[in-house]
């Protein structure tokens, strides 16, 4: 019993300190983004603020969330507003948190002439709303996701995005809502949400440093 008992202990003594040798994977450089789920609404209001103190009592949000977190970006190429073309959209509103990923995704897109002009139409970034069925608070209340090309990418169809444009958003931080992390039914096509919090240094809860 001794012996056994002594067996156990140098096995133990072993197997905390096997070092696992290093392999051929954990070497290479990974340079495919990692991201491969959306945020949950604890971490979006952790980082990028807490809207429920900016709650007006009938239910309407109050203009100073707006101001605590909205900061100006221009759009490389104008795009027409998707419900009303005659409008030319020459720069949008964001999360501060997410401006330089946002504008350096729709920088790199507007490089590829071809790619950009697929895009028809640009559908906004903030506006403080429940997600369509599921309940839970639209992206877009924290103005961290954006719309594009909704003329080609109707709610439910089949997503109908340039794979271009994903990669380009992917690389960025940004998950497209017509990859399979989002379940059928569910599918957006001319939506991108931000959901790479490695990206985000220290965030002072989502509100702007005075
Ligand atoms: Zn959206």
């Amino acid at each position: 019993m001794a012996k056994f008992i002594q067996f156990i202990k140098a096995w133990l003594v072993y197997a905390a300190n096997y070092k696992r040798p290093e392999t051929f994977a954990s070497k290479r450089v990974v340079t495919v983004p990692t991201i491969t789920r959306t945020l949950t609404d604890d971490e979006m209001k952790k980082v990028f603020g807490d809207f429920n103190e900016y709650l007006n009592i009938d239910g309407n949000i109050n203009a100073t969330w707006e101001r605590k977190i909205l900061t100006y970006i221009p759009l490389p190429k104008s795009l027409p507003l998707a419900w009303n073309k005659s409008v030319r959209v020459h720069r949008i509103s964001c999360h501060f948190l997410i401006a330089d990923f946002l504008q350096k995704a729709l920088e790199e897109i507007s490089k590829h002439q071809s790619v950009w002009d697929t895009i028809n139409d640009y559908g906004g970034v903030y506006s403080f709303r429940m997600q369509r069925e599921s309940g839970s608070v639209s992206r877009h209340s924290w103005a961290t996701a954006i719309d594009l090309d909704v003329g080609d990418n109707p709610f439910k169809a089949i997503p109908n995005v340039h794979p271009r444009i994903v990669e380009i958003f992917l690389k960025n931080g940004f998950l497209w809502g017509g990859s399979d992390i989002f379940p059928e039914g569910r599918k957006d096509g001319m939506h991108f949400e931000f959901a790479d919090l490695s990206k985000i240094g220290d965030t002072n809860g989502g509100h702007k440093r005075k």
